[in-house]
């Protein structure tokens, strides 16, 4: 069958990066199209593309099998392709219909908008997609769910013959997403193309019928997702070998891990937030390192965020060495000894136009300053004990962190968090962006701290490093525990299949 939309040999390149190489993508009329990959694997880039909000280097668009070029997004939109983002890009404080019709309203004689037909109109229109709604609301009074309806009929109603959804439920209810389903069906039926971008295994074989896997910036599977077991899938995702996958996972355990013991030094029960987190309990003993597992959005980090007081809870508890932790605060978590090394160390953590000395005395204050001033001796102790410690190389402690490479920068984030003297450290993406020496370096030395006997809780996008730097592995998907893997169950091979189950 002909394409609706096709990308052939697209190429873009960003500064230092490759974001699309060689990527064929074709959309047929009629078919849910699921588009996966791992963070940063270009799936976003390529929407772009398809979109006319970027120019490809390379490779050529074909529009019904003619070349096109899209200069600008409304080139798109006039050919029928019409993206749905995450954030509903409507008018709020405009009605419904006008939502429906915005640039297109029927009009009167007198040239103005005729109300009494675009209400009419509107209201057949969400009819036919199955969504009751008031159309003379204005659109902010409705639920997230049908203001993403009412995007959707809005692209029907500009005669769309692609549609793009990216994440379209991540934020919908349970009803919502179902009569999204619905609307993808119809849309479906009538012969439009639907490009879906979702991290949701179940809601992928749910809805769709072809997939294409991204993985940095190329394509490395396309076809019928029915003829793709879930296993194979996670592994084209994540560019593991399943066979390879295997042959590691018995060899990987001769150098047997610390075991760890005592009583622990993190209970963290039915941890809930709405959409978030669905009652994720963990345990954390002393000189235990804790893997978080799981794909993108699977509530890795939110749960992390969670123990350090950082995100707010609807529900669950915190208990940090026997005693009950207040949630939802930073400062209750951090006097209760938990510290966390954000995943964004630039925007949460490090401050670049401050010293070395400077960073890592920043969280030693309140220990340090009990008389109200903090002892400069006492201050350059810790920083140097520290600077020693972790083998953070600087010209002296007085130099400015913004000028150190990225692991180095890194050292002086754990250090400082160190100095606090936490029972329990909390490692979001530690190693991410620094080169191999300081990961290696760094690796090391969360099991050095492990094995004084801190509680580590890791979470890492790379499986090699949470398989092999775990004692316990913990496996998320859409905010709940799938699975744990203890010891010697810590493989690959195991992490891959409980992210693959099926989960319903
Ligand atoms: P995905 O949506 O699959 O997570 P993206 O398309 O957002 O992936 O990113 C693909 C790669 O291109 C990443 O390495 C990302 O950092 C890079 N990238 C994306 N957009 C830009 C941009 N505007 N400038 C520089 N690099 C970018
Ligand atoms: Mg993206």
């Amino acid at each position: 069958m002909e394409a609706v939309l096709e990308a052939r040999g697209t190429g873009k390149r960003f500064p230092g990066v490759v974001a699309l190489s060689g990527v064929d993508l074709a959309l047929r009329p009629g078919e849910v199209h699921a588009l996966v990959g791992e963070n940063g694997a270009g799936k976003s880039t390529l929407i772009k593309v398809l979109t006319g909000v970027y120019q490809p280097d390379d490779g050529t668009l074909l529009l019904g099998g003619e070349p096109v070029r899209f200069g600008r997004p409304l080139d798109a939109q006039a050919a029928g392709i019409s993206t749905i983002y995450q954030e509903v890009n409507l008018v709020p404080l405009l009605s419904v219909a006008r939502n429906l019709f915005l640039g297109r309203e029927p009009r009167t004689r007198l040239g103005l908008i005729d109300t009494r037909a675009m209400d009419a109109r509107a209201a057949e229109l969400l009819g036919s997609l199955g969504v009751h709604a008031d159309v003379r609301r204005p659109l902010r009074t409705l639920g997230l769910g049908t203001q993403q309806m009412v995007a959707v009929a809005r692209a029907v109603a500009a005669e769309a013959r692609v549609v793009v959804m990216d994440e379209p439920t991540s934020s919908l209810e349970p009803r919502e997403v179902a009569t999204l389903f619905d609307v993808v069906g119809r849309l479906r039926s009538q012969g439009i193309a639907v490009l879906y971008v979702s991290h949701r295994l179940d809601e992928l074989y749910r809805i769709c019928d072809r997939v294409t896997v991204l993985r940095d910036g190329r394509v490395v599977h396309t076809g019928p997702l029915a003829e793709l077991p879930r296993l194979r899938l996670v592994a084209a995702m994540l560019g593991r070998d399943l066979d390879e996958v295997r042959r590691e996972g018995s060899t990987r355990f001769d150098g047997a891990s610390s075991v760890a013991s005592g009583a622990p030094v993190l209970e963290a029960t039915g941890l809930a937030r709405r959409h978030v987190l669905d009652g994720v309990s963990l345990t954390v003993r002393p000189g235990e390192i804790v893997g978080l597992g799981g794909l993108l959005g699977a509530g890795r980090s939110e749960t992390a965020r969670a123990i350090a007081g950082a995100m707010a809870v609807d529900a669950g508890t915190v208990t940090v060495a026997g005693r009950p932790v207040r949630t939802g605060s930073v400062p209750a978590a951090m006097a209760a000894g938990v510290v966390m090394l954000p995943e964004d160390r630039k925007a949460d953590g490090i401050v670049p136009g401050l010293s070395v000395r400077e960073n890592i005395a920043l969280a030693a204050l309140p220990t340090l300053s009990r008389a109200g001033i903090v002892s400069r001796a006492r201050q350059d102790a810790i920083v140097d004990r520290f600077v020693t410690r972790l083998r953070i190389k600087a010209s002296g402690p007085d130099q400015k962190v913004g000028e150190l490479s990225g692991g180095n920068q890194q050292k002086v984030l754990l250090a400082r968090l160190l100095a606090r003297n936490p029972k329990l450290l909390l490692l979001d993406e530690p190693t991410r962006g620094i080169d191999i020496g300081a990961k290696a370096e760094v690796q090391g030395l969360i099991d050095e701290l492990a094995a004084e006997g801190l509680g580590v809780v890791l979470i890492s996008s790379e499986f090699e490093e949470v398989v092999e730097g775990s004692d316990s592995v913990v496996v998320l998907r859409d905010g709940r525990v799938v699975a744990t893997l203890h010891g010697a169950e810590v493989t690959e091979d195991a992490l891959i299949s409980a992210l693959a189950a099926d989960g319903d």
